[in-house]
């Protein structure tokens, strides 16, 4: 998919400065004001970006009500809204190298797995809702003789959608894609962490015909950008990917303004339950990638191993031996198993958890520190923790880093009470080669997802949203379009 050459190619490529784009066109932030963009590779001045506020935010927002209004996009037929945003996945699949190396350069997503996740999934997600476009029916109600009752799916007009830095153009085309599939208008706000995808996404769908206003996309702060979006008074639902912290004061902004729908995609805690029954070596290995793959920074990465206790000490030694011989380092090398931490503010924050882990008394087997500091880059070694406890801070909260910590158990249902023993309910896994005692996990483990005998690579057909402290919601799959409408109905007399 993509070779070393063609990414030795790019990785040097200058990057145009960010603007906004607003009604289909390029512009600065009415401010003027801008961002550096530093990439996490080696800590370089890589671009810059438009720090939109909110005069720039109600621009967006009247471009995307203007252009809901007058039918533009969100009244022609959706088989012509399939067809474009079908278009559109083929011209992202299109210049996928140059957009995911240029990406790896934003946020630090090792290549080998940027390629696939970032401009070959959003490729995918375009088709996959272009494809859904027309195949959508409302009911008929089972209403009395001499009536007509129908449901309708009315698109819920513009969409508000606040993207995270860890995998920018899955996510953002996980809910523009969606929301356009429906028929509604977009405002965007990428993480100023991680734009330039994103604003590269913004043009493609220009280049291929979307409708002006359709589309919109302010970058900036969250506290200026972000703020303003989940505080205006004309966005009729947000949708948002990100930190429990920021989903909160996205909701006291809709009970602040105009009661908009809010529905967020927060963190996790997720666990990895190893039964003795299981085939040790896939089990590490699939533990290993679901914790250290893109450092960590992946909401549903398994930061919890809890594993049968007589098989607690040769797994953790097997995990931790796999964790030590990951290559680590350029994220433009194909060889490369996990990349950069997104921004040194990350790192510190990941390197302050590890601190904050051991004085707490966990036992600390590998990692714990930065690495390839003298490329002037953001690098973290894959770490281990073992004897934690329950409550420890590295078992509670959230690190979004190559940080896993490792608890035994004795029963079942012990592993049951420690996997659903904190605030998240995102992702979970289960490794047992017992069907009955699968089954049972996959009722019983409190999360929106539970993979077993794996861990990851779930595709757009299943839908991906937490429980808990994990969020409200789902992305992906035909559910993924059910935020992005209003149930609507007609009652007619015959
Ligand atoms: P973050 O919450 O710091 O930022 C997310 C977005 O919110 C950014 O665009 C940011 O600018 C914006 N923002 C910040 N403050 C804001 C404010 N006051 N008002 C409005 N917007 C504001 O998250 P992050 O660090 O970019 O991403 C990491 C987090 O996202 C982790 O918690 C991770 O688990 C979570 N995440 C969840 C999923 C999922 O699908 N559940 C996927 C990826 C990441």
């Amino acid at each position: 998919m993509i070779t070393q050459e063609q990414i030795d190619a790019l990785r040097g490529v200058a990057v145009k400065a960010g603007q906004c784009l607003i009604d289909g066109a390029a512009v600065s932030s009415v401010m003027g004001a801008q961002l550096e963009v530093i990439s996490p590779l080696d800590g370089s001045l890589l671009t810059t970006i438009a720090a939109g506020d909110r005069q720039d935010i109600d621009s967006a927002v009247a471009a995307a009500r203007r252009a809901f209004d007058d039918g533009r996009w969100s009244r022609i037929a959706p088989a012509a809204r399939g067809r474009m945003l079908q278009r559109i996945g083929d011209a992202i699949a299109a210049e996928a190298q140059a957009l995911a190396v240029m990406g790896v350069r934003d946020n630090g997503t090792e290549i080998s797995m940027a390629i696939k996740a970032e401009p070959m999934s959003a490729a995918g997600t375009f088709r996959y809702y272009g494809e859904l476009c027309d195949k959508q029916y409302g009911e008929v109600a089972p209403t009395a003789p001499g009536t007509l009752g129908m449901v309708l799916h009315a698109p819920v007009g513009v969409v508000g959608a606040i993207a995270p830095w860890n995998f920018p153009l899955m996510i953002g085309a996980w809910k523009i894609a969606a929301a356009l599939a429906a028929g509604n208008s977009v405002v965007v706000k990428p993480s100023e962490v991680a734009s330039l995808s994103l604003l590269r996404l913004g043009e493609i769908c220009h280049e291929a015909g979307l409708p002006d206003g359709v589309l919109n996309i302010v970058t900036g702060t969250g506290i200026d950008a972000g703020a303003a979006l989940g505080r205006h008074m004309d966005v009729d639902v947000l949708t948002f990917t990100g930190s429990g912290g920021v989903g909160r004061r996205l909701m006291e902004y809709a009970a602040q303004s105009n009661l908009k729908r809010v529905y967020l995609e927060l963190g996790g805690k997720s666990p990895l339950v190893v039964f003795d029954d299981s085939d040790l070596e896939a089990a590490a290995k699939t533990a290993v990638g679901a914790i250290f793959r893109n450092s960590g920074q992946v909401c549903v990465a398994a930061s919890r191993l809890l594993v049968s206790r007589n098989i607690h000490a040769e797994f953790t030694n097997r995990v931790v031996a796999m964790a030590e011989n990951m290559p680590l380092g350029d994220p433009l090398d194909l060889g490369t198993a996990a990349g950069a931490i997104a921004s040194e503010a990350q790192m510190n924050n990941i390197l302050g958890a590890v601190d904050l882990a051991q004085s707490e008394g966990a036992e600390l087997r590998t990692g714990g520190k930065r690495i390839h500091a003298e490329t002037g880059g953001y690098y973290i070694a894959p770490t281990v923790f073992d004897n934690v406890t329950q409550t420890s801070s590295a078992v509670q909260k959230e690190i979004f880093g190559p940080v896993v910590t490792v608890q035994p158990f004795d029963t079942e249902d012990e592993a049951v009470a420690l996997a659903n023993g904190t605030d998240y309910g995102l992702s979970s896994g289960v490794f047992t080669r017992d069907i009955s005692r699968a089954h049972r996990m996959v009722e019983r483990l409190r999360a929106g997802l539970v993979h077993v005998n794996t861990y990851g690579g779930v595709d757009n057909t299943v839908p991906l949203g937490g429980v808990g402290q994990s969020g409200n919601g789902h992305d992906k799959s035909p559910h993924g379009m059910d935020k992005f409408r209003n149930l609507k109905t007609a009652w007619i007399q015959l």
